[in-house]
């Protein structure tokens, strides 16, 4: 028999399939080792023939690896196609979506384990007085039950073998299966669906279209709903996958997950360590397990006969991929939502522009849920203008409108989150007096600092303005361009309450597998009474006595330089909100700006989104910026920069004959610098495109697939979240 191998190395040379002979009990999908190139790697078998073109003697032969069953099932050697095609990546960069890292290095061997069990009862071990290890040994098991060889070796060193040699012991293999939670209390389960929770499940069920846009707002029980469709297509023996942004799987929501579904959940998330990823995965393959639970790479789980596929907070830029291939996860999700023929739920409170268009305009089923649970009306925000602090004189980091809060919040043993947003913070030029931010005159979207030329830069055109000395709207000198960081507030915090207990949560204080948890589980056990951090904070937990919530630096994500930052600022302020007053307690929020009158603010604090996205959506037609067009950029990246610039050059050619030939399809066609011109040693230079009709997309993937070489590297963004 002859196997056709993809071999796991991601160049574009060793990119085709190979020919090998293998044994008749090969199956498809399969993982082998290969010998290739005077080394033996990681293959897999794509199909299987009776001959090759190439002669008999020549081929060489694939030894089988001792899997139960083939790595990847029809499904994923399907989609892999698919998205080699459309991404134009290396097959073996497509397949090793599909499986852990573990499964192609091969270095999780852990697998099988060694368990001793006493033969006899302890009474009848009969040992001489000297074998002191083998009677330690003995009396263990006699207490503990069978026990793992490995342990019993550290506590009794040659114990077991001794009393394996008496016949005392017996020693089983047993596949241990590592079980990353095991320490996570469970809380109750089920919960009888409000009213407005069973007519959304109802549509689902029942609404004739794939994608099923859940818009509820937080704290509207859209958690509970995906639970009830995830629990309903495990009765039907389907499986099910959950996912949501790496950062909201917390300990409650894992120990929800394990109260509701125990083993039959498989979770896979990056805290995990390599073996225990390895485990879960396998779980899900051998279908022990039939829900997938995880941050985006999750949407390529091993399964089967999938019930449904559910994006939270769909969103959240985490879905998209950074890496080659770089898919976007609901892209994914879709096409095995269609080959499965099963419902693709989004859920967000705050959904993308983009995602609510196409719900609007009919594509996908669009599902309100306007009320809490707890009827509790959403926490009234409350706005500082900033401008005014200044002006007063107060140059700290809090107004007195916040700290008036803050002081209200300790004395009634409250808890309080403070957010702090310094996504691009460093960047934008804010006059501190007036509010003025420095815009680019051609697109409308915040300017960026760029020290090194002392210059600000739009990063959608390439146009550049000189640095400003004053602010040309009230010619205040106050121009703020430099960042306030967690820590900063922390210390300020803790001068102005010094018995106040304060927890710190940013990049820097989470690292490690359990770091965010640990610090979210103290905040949750009330071991703290202010939670300061980024980003991370303003996902889906839920606790209870939070009832202030300050946003220092509304502001900030508005001025970053992005089309979306409208979107972003949206997005944040009313996920942050929703952190507060979630229990019986009524909840506040103050938000502190330099631009009070800012409609994205004046839309967030009114929880209205839909006034939002009109005001939004018609901004983004005016300005040809998605969904009315697609930003493509080309990003060529290499150590060497004349290796670098040659490969930018191929690529250029063959983009400006596209562009010449295709004028109409091209709203903006340029190449230059990256705005940042060297990354870790890298040099790199961008090609900038704005599309307005995307049928030229395959050609421009084409064009760059042909230009990448050995010492450049040629990706394709599309709608990137950064342009820098
Ligand atoms: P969302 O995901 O929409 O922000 P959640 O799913 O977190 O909302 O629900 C908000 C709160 O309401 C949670 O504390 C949840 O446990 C509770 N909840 C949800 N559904 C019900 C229900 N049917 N009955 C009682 N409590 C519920
Ligand atoms: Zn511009």
């Amino acid at each position: 028999m002859i196997a056709e191998v993809i071999v796991d190395i991601a160049a574009s040379e060793t990119d085709r399939i190979y020919d090998y002979l293998c044994d008749d009990h090969t199956i498809v999908g399969s993982r082998v080792r290969a010998p290739f190139g005077g080394k033996t790697v990681a293959g897999f078998v794509m199909r299987l023939k009776d001959r090759s073109d190439y002669p008999e003697e020549k081929l060489k032969k694939v030894l089988p690896c001792p899997d139960e069953l083939p790595a990847l099932n029809s499904e994923c050697l399907a989609l892999a196609e698919k998205l080699t095609a459309r991404y134009r990546v290396p097959k073996a960069l497509a397949l090793r979506l599909f499986l852990p890292t573990e499964m192609r290095t091969g270095k999780v061997r852990e697998l099988m384990r060694n368990y001793a069990a006493l033969t006899v009862p302890i009474e009848e071990v009969i040992l001489p007085k000297t074998a002191k290890n083998q009677r330690g040994a003995a009396e263990y098991l006699a207490t503990n039950g069978k026990t793992d060889c490995a342990r019993l070796n550290e506590l009794f060193q040659g114990g077991v073998s001794g009393l394996e040699k008496k016949g005392y012991v017996t020693i089983t293999k047993e596949q241990i299966l590592r079980d990353p939670y095991k320490g996570l209390e469970t809380e109750s389960a089920t919960r009888v669906l409000t009213s407005d929770q069973s007519r959304a499940v109802q549509t689902i069920r029942e609404d004739s279209r794939t994608v099923q846009l859940l818009h509820g707002v937080t704290g509207s029980g859209k958690t509970e709903i995906y639970l009830t469709l995830i629990a309903e297509c495990l009765k039907q023996g389907k499986s099910s996958i959950f996912l949501v942004p790496e950062i909201s799987l917390t300990p409650q929501m894992l120990s929800q997950l394990r109260a509701r579904f125990g083993k039959n959940a498989a979770i896979l998330h990056s805290g995990l360590s390599a073996g225990e990823r390895f485990d879960e995965w396998w779980r899900l393959r051998t279908g022990e397990a039939k829900i997938a639970i995880g941050a985006r790479s999750a949407v390529f789980a091993p399964l089967e006969n999938i019930g449904v596929i559910i994006i939270d907070e769909e969103h959240d830029s985490s879905y998209f991929s950074e890496t080659a291939p770089r898919y976007n996860t609901f892209d994914v999700a879709l096409l095995r939502a269609k080959r499965n023929g099963c419902k693709l739920v989004l859920g967000s409170a705050t959904p993308s522009v983009e995602t609510y268009k196409r719900a609007k305009e009919g594509e996908f089923s669009l599902i309100r849920l306007d009320k809490r649970i707890n009827q509790k009306p959403l926490p009234e925000i409350l706005i500082a203008d900033m401008r005014r602090e200044v002006r007063r004189g107060n140059n700290s980091a809090f107004s007195g409108a916040l700290k008036e809060e803050i002081e209200k919040c300790l004395a009634a043993d409250k808890q309080a989150i403070l957010f702090l947003n310094r996504r691009g913070y460093s960047q934008t030029v804010v006059c501190k007096e007036c509010g003025y931010v420095a815009k680019c005159e051609a697109c409308d979207v915040s300017l960026t600092y760029h020290r090194d030329e002392d210059c600000l830069k739009c990063h959608y055109c390439g146009a550049k303005y000189g640095m400003l000395s004053a602010c040309p709207e009230c010619g205040g000198k106050k121009l703020s361009y430099a960042g306030t960081g967690t820590q900063r507030i922390v210390s300020e915090l803790q001068k102005l309450y010094p018995t106040a207990r304060i927890l710190r949560m940013d990049n820097d204080t989470t690292s490690g597998k359990e770091g965010h948890y640990k610090i979210l589980k103290a905040f949750a056990e009330k071991k703290a009474d202010i939670l300061v951090g980024t980003q991370m904070i303003a996902k889906g937990h839920d606790f209870p006595s939070v009832t202030l919530v300050g946003i220092l630096d509304a502001d900030m994500s508005l001025h970053f330089s992005d089309y979306r930052s409208g979107e972003r600022t949206f997005q944040l302020i009313t996920q942050v909100a929703g952190r507060s007053g979630r229990a019986d307690e009524k909840g506040r929020v103050v938000l502190q700006t330099f631009d009070p009158e800012n409609d994205v603010l004046r839309y967030a604090i009114g929880y209205d989104y839909e006034g939002f996205y009109e005001n939004e959506i018609s901004l983004r037609a005016a300005m040809a910026f998605p969904p009315f067009s697609k930003i493509v950029r080309v990003l060529v990246t290499g150590e060497d920069d004349q290796k670098t610039i040659e490969a930018l050059r191929e690529v250029y050619f063959a983009l400006e004959k596209l562009y010449t030939d295709n004028p109409d399809k091209f709203l903006f066609f340029n190449k230059m610098r990256a705005p940042i011109k060297r990354i870790q040693n890298k040099h790199r230079y961008q090609v900038l495109m704005r599309l307005s009709d995307t049928s030229v997309l395959p050609e421009i993937y084409a064009a760059c697939a042909q230009a990448r070489n050995r010492d450049a590297l040629v990706s394709v963004e599309e709608n990137p979240t950064n342009l820098s």
